[in-house]
């Protein structure tokens, strides 16, 4: 088994060994050695660090102990390693393959033995608090050390041995732990994972199911939602669930801060708006939306920052701002919400980063266990870990610090960093959720929070995400300032994404999701056995030149392909949710310093990963949707940088090649006659069978054009549609601010504050009414001689009319004849029931407010599927626990051409509040369920945009 070559004298290769195989050996040592010095550095470093009074100690240290490093280095160079025993011995492989799941396995045992440290670091915590002892620094560092030297003192021991005596011990304290806590029966609870599921609820694997069901977990999303054990217990312990409870802001006093900083620069202000025009025309086209945009900026001076972050800009050779900085930077420091969209790698980081420094400069430094005052969220670990990097950059000269939490890996250091202390944190949704309901909110909270980011927004707000990221922007004062950023934004999730934002400027730089230009994009037809030499010879020509990163569909297919190429000699790592975070941040890093040019990945790496030197992007599985594809792509071609990307497609993935055919379109990029013949031959069949093409994309401005048919029909129900909203005088088909202006005029919004101390005891004049909607209930019901059945819907009727006058249907077309005429004679009285109002003014007494909000909103004129939108039982409820507000439905549906007659009101919502704020809410989010349906029926042949997202 030795290699023949002289070269490598101790090269395990096989006898087939080339002058590669000995570069792959001697570039594995070169790994292992050149690992083994840093570790070996950072060991001097932390034993220096603990002699001094350094505060900074934390994740780094700890999670790079000797042992710990040893196993995890096992596992990434396990990867080298493989090929080098498997080679034709499958049997070698198998037993290889098992041990990596062991050591998984082990890694994740360890995490959960430290865990359960953590929860005797709470406990004894928690303790110390009810004692009246406060935590201070020394204690946590005290404690730290105590951790170090119990891992330098592992250094000679056998690492596997110490684990699993580690864990040997820990299942046994813990099992007693679970004894004395809830569990009679005894289970094991070391042995589950508590995995919040995708509708947030919490499901409990047993241990031995821990490789597949964690990976199932995965399959739904790039962030693996673990809670961690140790969380989970916490709460458990603690008997409080672990739950972020949403703030009432009216009930805290938020002091007041300052969000506009901008000062334009006397050459900015002698431009004129034709200047202005050309300027923006100049800078690869930017449109703005939204009143009172500042004129861009020509250089870093004009943006108003600090001499210290101009040094740093001109250290780290930021010569000028790029254009989306230019834009986007003079709009946040002028305080405004903003939407930026701007192609991959064209600096969106920066221009939310610059402005933020000098948000945060003006206001009074953290008190202890205040919160951050930037929240800066992404979608993905690597993502968060990237930017809180480049925020560093800056950071340090001002003494500012930042903390990055993201899930995967301890929440200890996390913890401990959180409660040193941070102006900034750079999240993921799932872990800053966990952080924020630990303890009550004593590890961290956002009450200081007045800057909020959602990068890759459009991803942010697509399901799976969404709900977390609501939950914690809700429970961000509603003066915030909020900016959101990404390459790709779809209309539909622009609309989402708007609730969160006030009076926002939209940025676009060149198209809205278009795949860079400096990408060079090719597409090649091929069968699937063919795939893996046409990737040889590509590789083969760009590997020379820079790092190569191949997108696969499925975490499997990472492995196997990985596993094929380093059987073709190519080193390479992988990377997707399966892999344990430790690894995967150092397969990251690796990755970006360069000490490996070629990554097998899933999607999980398609947002956001900045690395200098690729320059080829291969989807060796062809991306299943639109924005996918623009976001993998462009991951080469940054910065101004050219890139290559080669996308394989098979004749059954045909169904793609429209995204495919469109991001090639809109990037002006030629469209090989090969894919447009399968796409073709894909439509007609697919009409053959009489089905209908949908683009998986979604929303995407003016949808898709087929043909001719298609596209006249698609002009004519756009048409239809202006005339529902009256807009067939404008031009603007996107128009999204008219479409506003227009829902706003058909709202025929009336407003109203009632003061309810105003209100005296029920009213003679009241009770009499009452009286004759109970007399008039019956005739009606003796009339119709209906049922027994309908006999209760009319009982449920009169109780309506007592309860508030109001019935909650469950949509308008399912509505009972009893119901609709028990709200006529609603609307004859005009009869407020006496009951509610008293109960109101009682509450209204309890919360010490004497007002009450109500607004109305009439949607009798929009398209039906419009008003069954926002008038269904699951639509109103969640509206009114989004705003807190209470929403009911009034009044009948009148058809066009009919008009109410006297006392009658055609349909409408009525919203009504303590809290001015969740009128203003819920009315907010009426609105953007009416405009998406409006936008939809628009382009009526797209499907809505559920479950685009499948990133394993
Ligand atoms: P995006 O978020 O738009 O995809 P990033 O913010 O990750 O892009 O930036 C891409 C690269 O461009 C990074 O390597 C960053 O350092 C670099 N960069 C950002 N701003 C500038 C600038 N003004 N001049 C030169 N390089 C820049
Ligand atoms: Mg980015």
């Amino acid at each position: 088994m030795y290699c023949n070559n002289n070269m490598v004298y101790h090269c395990p290769a096989p006898r087939s060994c080339n002058f590669r195989h000995c570069m792959l050996y001697s570039h594995l040592t070169f790994v292992l050695n050149r690992r083994s010095r840093s570790r070996e550095r950072r060991r001097s470093r932390s034993r220096e660090r603990k002699r001094s009074t350094s505060r900074n100690r934390g994740r780094r240290s700890r999670s790079n102990s000797p042992s710990k490093n040893l196993a995890r280095l096992n596992l990434n160079v396990h990867y080298y390693s493989m090929w080098l025993f498997d080679n034709f011995d499958q049997n070698k492989l198998e037993e290889e393959m098992r041990k990596r799941k062991e050591r998984v396995e082990m890694w994740r045992e360890e995490q959960r033995k430290k865990a359960i440290e953590n929860i005797g670091e709470i406990k004894r915590e928690l303790e110390e608090r009810k004692q009246g002892k406060k935590w201070s620094l020394e204690d946590d560092e005290g404690r730290q050390t105590h951790h170090e030297e119990e891992e330098e003192e592992e250094d000679d021991v056998d690492p596997l041995d110490a684990y699993m005596e580690g864990v040997k011990e820990e299942v046994k304290k813990f099992n007693m732990g679970g004894m004395r806590g809830n569990d009679k029966r005894g289970m094991m609870v070391t042995n589950v994972t508590v995995v919040k599921s995708k509708k947030g609820s919490l499901t409990h694997k047993k241990k031995g199911e821990l490789m597949i069901n964690d990976q199932d977990a995965m399959e739904y999303s790039s962030e693996e939602e673990e809670v961690d054990l140790q969380t989970a217990l916490t709460g458990y312990q603690t008997k409080q669930r672990k739950v972020l409870e949403p703030v009432d802001h009216q009930k805290i006093q938020y002091e007041p801060y300052r969000k506009n900083f901008y000062v334009e620069v006397p050459e900015l202000a002698r431009m004129t708006p034709e200047d202005v025009h050309c300027y923006r025309l100049e800078l690869e086209g930017i449109t703005v939306k939204g009143k009172g945009c500042p004129k861009p900026i020509k250089t870093w001076v004009q943006c108003g920052t600090s001499m210290k972050i101009l040094n740093a800009l001109k250290r780290h050779s930021y010569e000028k701002p790029t254009p989306i900085q230019t834009q986007a930077i003079p709009a946040i420091m002028s305080g405004r919400d903003l939407i930026g969209i701007a192609k991959t790698g064209s600096g969106k980081t920066i221009a939310f980063l610059l402005p933020m420094f000098r948000h945060i400069m003006d206001q009074r430094p953290l008190e202890e266990s205040e919160g951050p005052i930037a929240l800066i969220m992404t979608p993905t670990r690597e993502l968060a870990l990237q930017i809180a990097k480049e925020c560093k950059k800056f950071s340090k000269t001002l003494n500012l610090r930042v903390v990055c939490v993201y899930g995967g890996t301890g929440i200890s250091e996390q913890i401990a960093e959180l409660k040193r202390g941070a102006e900034i944190i750079v999240c993921t949704p799932g872990r800053m959720i966990d952080m924020l309901g630990a303890n009550s909110g004593r590890v961290t909270n956002l009450r200081r929070t007045t800057y909020v980011v959602v990068d890759e927004a459009d991803r942010m707000f697509d399901m799976g995400f969404e709900p977390q990221v609501m939950r914690i922007v809700d429970n961000v004062r509603p003066d915030r300032q909020t900016v959101m950023f990404s390459a790709t934004f779809p209309r539909a999730m622009e609309a989402l994404a708007r609730r969160i934002l006030a009076k926002p400027i939209e940025v676009l730089v060149g198209g809205r999701s278009v795949v860079c230009s400096d990408v060079q994009q090719h597409v090649l037809v091929i069968e699937e056995d063919k795939k893996f030499l046409k990737l040889l010879e590509i590789l083969g020509h760009y590997q020379e030149k820079g790092s190569v990163i191949i997108f696969v569909d499925k975490q499997e297919h990472a492995d196997a392909l990985l596993k094929d190429l380093m059987k073709a000699s190519y080193p390479c790592m992988s990377l997707h949710g399966g892999i344990d975070q430790y690894d995967r941040d150092s397969i990251i890093n690796d990755f970006k310093n360069g000490a490996c040019r070629l990554m097998v990945a899933t999607s999980v790496a398609a947002r956001g990963l900045d690395v200098k030197q690729l320059i080829l992007v291969v989807n060796y599985n062809c991306p299943n949707h639109y924005e996918d594809y623009v976001h993998r792509a462009g991951r080469t071609g940054r910065a101004g940088n050219k890139g290559y990307a080669y996308t394989f497609i098979t004749d059954d993935q045909a169904r793609y090649g429209g995204e495919i055919v469109k991001a090639l379109e809109l990037s002006g990029s030629p469209v090989p006659p090969e894919l447009e013949k399968l796409w073709s031959s894909f439509k007609d069949q697919q009409k053959a069978e009489g089905k209908s093409i949908k683009s998986s994309s979604g929303f995407s401005g003016k949808g898709f054009k087929f043909d001719e048919t298609e596209h006249a029909l698609a002009n004519e129900r756009k048409k239809l549609q202006k005339h529902a909203l009256g807009l067939q005088d404008s031009d603007d088909e996107d128009g999204p601010l008219d479409i506003d202006e227009q829902i706003e005029s058909m709202f025929n919004s009336k407003k109203r504050v009632k003061d309810l101390s105003a209100l005296g005891p029920p009213s003679a004049g009241n009770i009499q009414k009452l009286e004759m909607a109970k007399r008039l209930a019956l005739r009606i019901n003796a009339q119709k001689n209906l049922g027994a059945e309908a006999q209760d819907v009319m009982q449920q009727a009169t109780n309506a009319i007592l309860r508030g006058g109001t019935i909650m249907a469950p949509s308008v077309s399912a509505k009972t004849i009893a119901e609709q005429l028990a709200e006529k004679i609603n609307a004859k009285l005009n009869y407020t029931p006496v009951e509610k109002l008293e109960e109101e003014r009682q509450a209204a007494e309890q919360a010490e407010t004497v007002k009450r909000y109500e607004e109305e909103l009439e949607i009798n004129d929009f398209p039906q599927t419009a008003r069954w939108k926002v008038t269904s039982k699951e639509a109103l409820q969640r509206i009114g626990e989004y705003s807190e507000a209470a929403i009911t439905i009034r009044g009948t549906y009148f058809p066009p051409g009919k008009e109410p007659k006297e006392g009658e009101r055609k349909i409408y919502l009525a919203i009504e509040s303590a809290n001015e704020l969740a009128v203003t809410k819920a009315k907010a989010e009426i609105t953007r369920l009416i405009k998406e349906e409006l936008i939809r029926l628009q382009n009526s042949y797209q499907p809505t945009s559920k479950g685009r997202y499948k990133v394993l």
